[in-house]
């Protein structure tokens, strides 16, 4: 395992990597990110590595998918630190493209992501997918990987990313990953940098709310009254604001019924003061 990873910033540096590992028959792999990466995104680093040969890491924290509003210009940032973490990991190639060289002067083409974005994050964040779909798409194009790898823990970005690799006839294979917790179940995420230390502590009500919630319903509890409740115990436990506690069907995000035999996730988002936490577990 080497201590340094090599790191191209142009699509054009980028596309003779790949075209050199494409000449020896060596497979690739992508998992992108927008840095200030923790062992959730190095655990899809390395899942990457048992299925392909090369893995390639984009970091590129991209304007289009945060609204005026959000964060974007607070997100965390982290090159160095990431670098050394992602050769930890074995990662062949970080590609971090600008924000000029992702979208350069002139840039108007995009992706309108599917009916599994319009729900759920898509009522809070609208134009949110879009600009998901659009970077992802552009990745894809980019890398030209086999697999691309996501976390569950962003699960409708995962299904809506599902949809449009179908919908378009992308050669790519989606593969979803397991969210990775801290000891105390919060799911680990470069957003819980701005909590502070006393909502840090209330965090993790989060998952055990939601776990609840899920094993509820598994058991047959009348859905309105146990999402009522899920929702007065995060409020209870300090949650400043809920987006929304939903149970959906797992495949397409629609509403979920337990009599429907099908697979349904939980999906919950809600706010820590100044930060939004969003979280999920399957029934
Ligand atoms: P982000 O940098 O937050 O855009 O995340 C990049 C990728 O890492 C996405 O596919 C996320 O779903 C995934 N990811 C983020 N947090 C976790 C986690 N705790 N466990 C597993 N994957 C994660």
């Amino acid at each position: 395992m080497s201590d340094t990873v090599k790191i191209v910033r142009t699509v054009s540096d980028l596309r003779k990597v790949t075209a050199k590992w494409r000449g020896r028959g060596h497979t690739i792999g992508l998992i992108p990110t927008m840095g200030a990466l923790h062992s959730g995104h190095l655990s899809l680093v390395r899942l990457a590595k048992k299925k392909v040969d090369r893995a390639v890491v984009s970091i590129f924290v991209n304007p289009t998918q945060f609204a005026v509003n959000e964060d974007l210009s607070r997100y965390p940032r982290d090159e160095a630190g990431d670098l050394k973490k992602l050769a930890g990991a074995d990662a062949d190639l970080v590609w971090a493209p600008s924000v000029e060289e992702m979208y350069p002067e002139g840039h108007s083409t995009g992706i309108r992501a599917g009916s599994a974005a319009k729900d759920l994050e898509g009522v809070f964040r609208p134009q949110h997918f879009d600009g998901v779909a659009t970077v992802c798409a552009k990745l894809f194009n980019q890398v030209t990987p086999d697999i691309a790898i996501f976390g569950e823990k962003d699960f409708q970005q995962l299904t809506v990313l599902r949809q449009m690799v179908r919908d378009l006839d992308m050669s790519l294979k989606l593969i979803g990953a397991p969210t990775k917790r801290d000891t105390d179940g919060l799911a680990l995420s470069s957003r819980n940098a701005y909590l502070s230390l006393s909502e840090r502590k209330v965090a993790p009500s989060l998952y055990a709310v939601i776990s609840a919630l899920a094993e509820d319903a598994a058991n047959g509890a009348d859905m309105l009254t146990t999402i009522a409740n899920a929702k007065r115990k995060l409020t209870t436990a300090g949650f400043t604001k809920i987006d929304y506690v939903e149970i959906r069907d797992a495949e397409t995000l629609e509403p979920g019924s337990t009599a429907s035999g099908r697979p349904l996730r939980v999906l919950a988002a809600c706010w820590l003061g100044k930060t939004r936490l969003i979280d999920n577990v399957a029934v």
